[in-house]
């Protein structure tokens, strides 16, 4: 394996499960399968836990799922115990909250750092995954019954091909790997390429601090005010005092979150009231804004008052008209992920911040020195990077995963295609924790990572009940699955843009819609399958 030197260890660890990535998912799947009496190790390319809060260290960094609703539920003790400062916690906040769960559950003798997976290969006999681990120069391979990925939606940064971005000379970053030392852009000349959550996070911050800050759009987003701050204690304890029912009644909303889900048509109400209720979620801030009426997501007419809405709004932030029709756009809101922002648009009134919009000067270039477009050279210190993820598949697929039949990346190359987001017909024993065709990305994640979680252990356990050694999606339930995913996506706005949730970010990757649609529908199947003996599962031993 070209300069990594290549130790294979006379006898082989083995375990029953590997879990990769040392994320919310990998720390809780490790967790539940400890008190399922079963020996498993976690390995993580960081240095440790958290996944995304572990690498997106940007300025301004944090949850856009209030703080209460953003955390483990598993443990009633620590919901109880754990205080959130503010109402969306900061990355420094839920990066310490993670530790202290990995300490509280003594998670730490079962992780391993600096470890990164790159294979895993089925052996029909014994019928056990042999992973392949690179660290510290060295490749190891262990043994598992069971692989859990645990790898995160969006956690594999996607970098533009940009001419001559290799050649820069000043400091390059990008908003998913930041530095751990932070960044000091005192006297610089920021570019950003890029205006989706995370941008619209860090401008703002890094507007305060640089000399100037140039924005790179290729595509306007659509961003409500978060209106952040110190949690307020009697709301605190309000919850504390019902979070179990709290978090039950969430699990019936569309999305697994409290956005006060109307279930009123925007055409149920007078111009008038249609008006107040945006204004009033606005003043409210936060994603609950999409809830505001049941068919924003379903109907465009309805989508369109939403969309005249918030146009109104971005006009009233942003001083030159111009510039305020720039930033914004004329797709669907929420058919690209809905930001949620602290005085983003007016940073752009500020005189040393500005935007080039790339659809009428596109990048050609990047010199040692500047940012070139058509028709400007743009000098600058330092790039930033805000350019996504490759989300969902990204991670597994960096992964040379082969199953009895055949590689996972020969599968997906035509678009990812999976059993509820759990399971992959043709690689037995292998689960994805808010996998493609789960609803993931389109809920509040970590309650999501905990169902998912807590059905592979389930599932697990029932195996080691029932002495059943393999388990493996049917492909027919995997085809009639996406089929339903896809179903349900065209009957709403989020095929309507080119999006992550499609692919769309990425050159060359298959365009299909992605996540599931709806968290209630989603849970009463997985529940079904279960109560049916695992349908559309095949298991044996
Ligand atoms: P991750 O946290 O991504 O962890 C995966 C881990 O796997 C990573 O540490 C990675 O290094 C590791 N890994 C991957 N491949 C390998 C490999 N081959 N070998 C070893 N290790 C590997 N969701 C919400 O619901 N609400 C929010 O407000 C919200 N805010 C977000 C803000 C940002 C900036 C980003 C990027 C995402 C946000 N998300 C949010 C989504 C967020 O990713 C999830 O909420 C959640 O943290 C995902 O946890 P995870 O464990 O599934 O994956
Ligand atoms: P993103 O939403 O995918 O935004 C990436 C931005 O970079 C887009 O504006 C994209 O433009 C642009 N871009 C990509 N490649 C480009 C290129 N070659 N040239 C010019 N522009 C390019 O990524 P993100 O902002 O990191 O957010 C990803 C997801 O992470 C979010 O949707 C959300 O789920 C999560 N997140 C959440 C928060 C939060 O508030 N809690 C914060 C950050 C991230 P196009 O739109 O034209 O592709």
């Amino acid at each position: 394996m070209g300069q990594v030197e290549e130790h294979e260890d006379a006898a082989r660890e083995q375990f029953d499960a590997v879990v990769v990535g040392a994320g919310f998912a990998g720390m809780y799947m490790l967790h539940r399968l400890r008190l399922l009496g079963l020996s498993a190790r976690v390995y993580e390319a960081g240095d440790g836990v958290g996944g995304t809060w572990f690498w997106n260290r940007y300025p301004g960094a944090r949850c856009d799922i209030p703080s209460m609703e953003y955390s483990y539920q598993f443990s009633d003790e620590l919901q109880q115990e754990w205080e959130w400062s503010e109402r969306y916690a900061t990355q420094p906040e839920i990066l310490k909250y993670a530790n202290h769960v990995a300490d509280r559950f003594n998670l730490w003798p079962d992780m391993q750092f600096n470890t990164r997976v790159m294979a895993a290969e089925y052996q029909a006999s014994p019928g056990t995954w042999l992973v392949t681990l690179a660290h510290e120069g060295t490749t190891e391979r262990v043994e598992a019954r069971f692989v859990v990925m645990a790898t995160g939606c969006l956690s594999v940064p996607n970098m533009p091909s940009i001419e001559g971005l290799d050649k820069f000379a000043g400091a390059l970053y990008h908003t998913g790997t930041w530095p751990r030392e932070g960044v000091d852009l005192t006297s610089k000349r920021v570019g950003v390429i890029g205006t989706g959550s995370s941008a619209i996070q860090s401008i703002p911050l890094m507007a305060a601090q640089a000399t100037s800050v140039e924005v790179f759009q290729r595509t306007p987003n659509y961003s409500v005010p978060a209106h952040n701050a110190p949690l307020d204690p009697d709301y605190v304890a309000d919850i504390k005092s019902r979070y179990s029912e709290y978090r039950a009644e969430n699990w019936q909303r569309g999305f697994g979150a409290d956005f006060r889900d109307s279930e009123r048509s925007a055409f149920d109400v007078t111009d008038a009231e249609r008006t107040a209720e945006y204004e009033d979620r606005w003043a409210r801030g936060g994603l609950a804004f999409l809830a505001a009426f049941a068919d924003l997501p379903f109907d465009d007419a309805a989508n369109a008052t939403a969309q005249a809405f918030i146009r109104e709004k971005i006009a009233g932030r942003v001083d030159d008209p111009d510039l305020a029709a720039k930033l914004t756009p004329s797709t669907p809101v929420g058919c690209k992920r809905l930001c949620v922002d602290t005085d983003y648009y007016e940073t752009f009134n500020e005189p040393h911040v500005s935007l080039v919009d790339l659809n009428e000067t596109p990048i050609t270039r990047v010199t040692a020195t500047a940012i070139e477009t058509a028709d400007h050279t743009h000098e600058v210190d330092v790039i930033v990077l805000a350019t996504g993820f490759d989300a969902m598949t990204g991670a597994v697929s960096k992964i040379d995963v082969r199953g009895p039949q055949g590689t996972l990346n020969d599968k997906w190359a035509q678009g990812p295609r999976a059993y509820l987001g759990l399971a992959t017909a043709g690689f037995p024993n292998l689960f994805l924790v808010t996998g493609p065709g789960s609803p993931s990305v389109l809920s509040n994640m970590l309650p999501s990572i905990e169902q998912h979680v807590e059905w592979i252990a389930d599932c697990i356990g029932y195996m080691e009940q029932h002495q059943l050694s393999s388990i493996e999606a049917d492909l027919e339930a995997e085809d009639n699955w996406i089929a339903h995913v896809n179903e349900v996506a065209d009957t709403s706005i989020y095929p309507k843009c080119n999006s992550w949730y499609l692919g769309a970010n990425v050159e060359g990757k298959s365009r299909v819609f992605m996540p599931y649609l709806g968290v209630p529908p989603y849970l009463e199947k997985c529940a079904d399958v279960v109560a049916r003996g695992y349908d559309g599962f095949t298991l044996s031993n």
